[in-house]
């Protein structure tokens, strides 16, 4: 069976390369009917956050994203890296070093002044035949994971394709501090161990940590995972998004109305392509997912693009469930949708016309109160010649025999035509006066919907 995870740290929001990375990891597990865990890496006492796991949480949630097991959390695992620890000592895979802070350092210097890459040049490493220092009393030793001298890691990653490091490169890792609590890279190996993840797929910051991480696997006799790097995404300037440059935040995109499904739809394009498409659902996508159509090369966040892919999705949306988001903003505003017309009906026929959720709760206001019109509305639309016309336009509609759009759409046509006018002459007023704005749908469309009453209470106002 295929085992994916997406694996965040509790550091902050859930921002979208995360979201983009978990969207991969599940696309993954979903196609071949796999499991998928989430686990929770709060090992970082000082930057972990209860908050933040709740971010997350409330995060997936909202982007929609299941998961099979788990939330696991690494805090409520240390008696097993302890006990891996305990069996590595046992086994000679693991040993511990006494190396004060000082000496690491005077070792460092030494090193460079020789012109040497600083590393820890294994003097606490047991081998046959040498002898060890006497471990000093006042030092808490760390343990070190026991790496292989020379050879190389190698591995196909599903993404970058063929990686080799020379064991050279890495030094014997500390698995444990001195006060015993097991160290990032030695929890992610058991955790996928454990987990049996056989597809380990993240951000490619961590490429650097998986020669590490494959050691420790072999080491415990683990079969390796495969691995999959994906790229990073960057700004349009071409950096690395940033928490602190870019609105980065799941939270961020529901709060400026966008739909889930167009975050997904985006961030699935980040890296990944089908074809030409580029409006789909989450079904197709895992449909069509495929890891090795992952590109290598860094991906650019393109706002306008999300923006016209939450428009299409918008439009394909139930108006039933735009509603209900659509009435949180617009209670966010102090208007009151629980009076006056449906509100899946407003969004109905504001389907077409937003390219966010924000935008349509702006829109929707004119229907549950009439907007105050702007200056130059008043002088470009209110003017006395208007108000009479508009009165006449009142009498006559209350009058008619029925309310709907088609009544509408002919009274107003009969009534441009008796008043000698053009249509905007009559539609712009109108809208102006009944809605306080001029950028709205057909007017017949809206009139119909506001409701008789109400709009002959806005043309006397
Ligand atoms: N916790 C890591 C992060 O949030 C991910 C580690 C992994 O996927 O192996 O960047």
């Amino acid at each position: 069976t295929v085992r994916t995870r997406f694996a965040p740290s509790p550091t902050g929001l859930l921002h979208i390369g995360g979201v983009r990375t978990a969207l991969f990891s599940w696309a993954h597990a979903r196609k071949h009917d796999g499991v998928f865990v989430l686990r929770i890496e709060d090992t970082d006492l000082e930057r972990s956050t209860p908050e933040s796991v709740q971010a997350i949480l409330d995060g997936m949630h909202w982007v929609g994203l299941d998961y099979d097991e788990g939330p696991f959390y690494q805090m409520q695992r240390m008696d097993r890296y302890k006990a891996v620890i305990g069996q590595m000592l046992q086994s000679g895979e693991a040993y511990y070093c006494y190396c004060s802070k000082e000496e690491l350092e005077t070792m460092r210097a030494e090193q460079e002044a020789r012109g040497e890459k600083p590393r820890y040049d294994r003097r606490w490493r047991p081998e046959d035949g040498k002898t060890l220092p006497t471990p000093p009393a006042d030092v808490k030793p760390v343990v070190r994971f026991r790496n292989p001298i020379d050879g190389v890691v190698a591995w196909d990653d599903q993404v970058k394709g063929r990686i080799e490091i020379s064991n050279t490169e890495l030094d014997d890792l500390i698995i444990a501090r001195p006060d015993g609590t097991p160290t990032y890279n030695f929890c992610v190996v058991v955790d996928d161990w454990d987990m049996q993840i056989t597809h380990v797929i993240r951000g490619d910051d961590h490429v650097n940590n998986t020669p590490r991480q494959i050691n420790i696997f072999k080491a415990l006799g683990a079969t390796l995972p495969l691995f999959a790097h994906l790229p990073m995404i960057h700004n349009d300037q071409g950096q690395k998004l940033s928490k602190r440059r870019d609105a980065v935040s799941v939270v961020d995109y529901d709060k400026a109305g966008f739909l889930p499904e167009a975050l997904l739809n985006y961030l699935a394009r980040l890296g990944w392509g089908h074809g030409d498409d580029e409006f789909f659902t989450l079904a197709q996508f895992v449909e069509w997912f495929d890891l090795k159509d992952v590109s290598p090369s860094p991906s650019r966040f393109d706002r306008e693009k999300l923006l016209w892919l939450n428009a299409q999705h918008i439009k394909a949306a139930e108006p039933a469930r735009l509603a209900e988001r659509v009435q949180q903003f617009l209670a966010d505003k102090g208007v009151d949708t629980s009076t006056g017309p449906d509100l899946a009906a407003v969004c109905t026929l504001l389907k077409d016309r937003s390219q966010t959720l924000v935008e349509m709760a702006d829109q929707a206001e004119y229907f549950y109160r009439a907007l105050v019109p702007t200056t130059e509305i008043v002088e470009k639309h209110l003017g006395p010649e208007d108000e009479a016309r508009l009165g006449l336009f009142a009498e006559g509609a209350a009058t008619l025999a029925e309310w709907d759009q088609p009544t509408l759409s002919q009274y107003i046509k009969d009534f441009v035509k008796a008043q000698g006018v053009k249509m905007p002459l009559v539609g712009m007023p109108l809208r102006a006066k009944v809605l306080g704005t001029t950028s709205t749908p057909s007017v017949d469309a809206v009139l119909a919907l506001l409701g008789r009453d109400e709009v002959l209470k806005r043309l006397a106002a």
